[in-house]
């Protein structure tokens, strides 16, 4: 068994769609299909959610059905039976006709949560109808809100996933493909809710690690994981094998390919994590496996919208227990840290969410003079490497020769050397960086 999941853009159009179908027919493996809401509809569900929760019924019912009127050319171009266009039909207008009605409800925030996973609903009814309809018998769909629990900390239940799934698995021993939604799970309480923007491809990793399937394929519309940004730099190359960590710390330090989380179980049950790209379905891609090569620098990826927090204080000096005050500040405001560097009279530490930046300021003046540097962005190099490999640093320092740094964070794992710079000097430190590391 593998699980393989497709991107919102793989089946954004009808014939993506088709082609999808063809890619998963091409063998008799069993397989599980997880797909994402078709591309732009999941960003209209929030605007509809947005507008509903400001109290514009109208608008948000006018943008609902302008959503709908959208699914009418793609049913009709999809499916070719008058009966399979009845279904998909009466499928698309069932749930439209849902939100509909929620929207004319008293608004509470679990009617939000209900309107934002019909994307994937509707996408993977459309695509199940389709593969009906040229392989007729050889899939099914398991809805996940049947086995996508969440757990009091809002982490995957794998027990009772791997249990729920299992079950729905052995009910349906005659299919060859399951289909499923990516991004829906349900709370603790029960509730619908969702993995978070992006979320479907943690949903195939969680699935993968909870049946320990023998490899997850990512699709996507780029042939895997790139040493640099390919918006900003030229001549980038898709990189053939990372290790897990690697491929944890790109997704998170700006990579936009991967769900930062979406590593974590595939590393912890050890499954393989294959990057494809749907269309150039023979492209190696990327390889995310527990193996460490040794290759020294494998990416870099870059990270905006950060800001630096300096605390500036003699009582350092000598002293024990001020790092802990520091960091107790950051944890009451439950905002995580991403680098942090010291020096005996001084920390600096970075964040990416400002939402309590005045309260974190306010409660760090009481333990030394404090410093706010906004608009950073936190340069991350990636790979298997940096404190045993002599000559790596000097290379990357020879490329910052004329790029003032504002921090740097060395030697905290031997995968990962972050800098952080302004913003507006992201694209001449990448482009840098890239030269002298890469030789182009
Ligand atoms: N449809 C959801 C989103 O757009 C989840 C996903 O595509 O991964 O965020």
């Amino acid at each position: 068994m593998k699980v393989y999941k497709f991107g919102g853009t793989s089946v954004g159009t009808p014939d993506r769609m088709k082609h999808v179908a063809k890619l998963i027919t091409a063998d008799n493996e069993k397989k599980i299909i997880v797909l994402s809401a078709i591309s732009g509809t999941t960003n209209t569900l929030v605007e509809i959610g947005d507008l509903f929760r400001l109290g514009n019924i109208d608008g948000a019912l006018a943008r609902l059905e302008e959503l709908r009127a959208t699914y009418d050319p793609f049913i009709q171009s999809l499916l070719t039976e008058a009966s399979n266009k009845k279904i998909a039909f009466k499928i698309v207008n069932q749930y439209f006709d849902e939100m509909h009605r929620l929207i004319h409800q008293p608004f509470y925030n679990q009617i939000l949560k209900i309107i934002v996973v019909n994307g994937e609903l509707i996408s993977t009814h459309l695509f199940q109808t389709y593969l009906n309809e040229k392989h007729p018998g050889h899939s099914v769909l398991i809805p996940a809100a049947e086995f996508m629990y969440l757990n009091e900390s809002e982490e995957p239940n794998m027990a009772l996933i791997s249990a729920k799934l299992e079950s729905l698995l052995n009910q349906n021993t005659n299919y060859e493909l399951f289909v499923t939604q990516g991004f829906i799970c349900r709370n603790c309480s029960g509730g619908i809710d969702n993995l978070n923007r992006g979320g479907s491809d943690y949903s195939a990793t969680i699935m993968g690690a909870a049946l320990n399937v023998k490899e997850i394929q990512i699709w996507t519309d780029i042939d895997g994981m790139h040493n640099n940004d390919p918006r900003i730099v030229d001549n980038t190359k898709p990189i053939s094998n990372l290790s897990f960590e690697e491929a944890g710390e790109l997704a998170y330090f700006g990579a936009k390919i991967l769900h930062p989380t979406c590593i974590i179980p595939a590393q912890q049950f050890d499954i393989p994590v294959r990057i494809k790209n749907t269309m150039k379905p023979f492209a190696y891609g990327t390889l995310i496996t527990s193996n460490q090569n040794p290759e020294t620098v494998k990416a870099i990826a870059a990270k905006d919208g950060i800001t630096a927090i300096k605390i500036k204080s003699s009582r350092m000096i000598l002293a024990y227990g001020f790092l802990r005050k520091v960091f107790e500040v950051f944890e009451q405001y439950q905002t995580p840290i991403d680098m942090i560097t010291t020096s005996e009279i001084a920390v600096s530490i970075t964040i990416d969410d400002p939402k309590f930046l005045e309260q974190i300021i306010q409660d760090l003046q009481k333990y030394g003079k404090v410093e706010v540097d906004v608009n950073q962005t936190i340069i991350c190099i990636v790979g298997d490497m940096v404190a045993e490999q002599k000559g790596i640093s000097s290379e990357i320092f020879k490329a910052l020769e004329e790029i003032p740094i504002r921090m740097i964070s060395y030697g905290g794992s031997r995968n990962n050397i972050s800098l952080l710079v302004k913003n507006n000097l992201k694209e001449k430190t990448l482009k840098s960086l890239n030269s002298h590391l890469f030789n182009l």
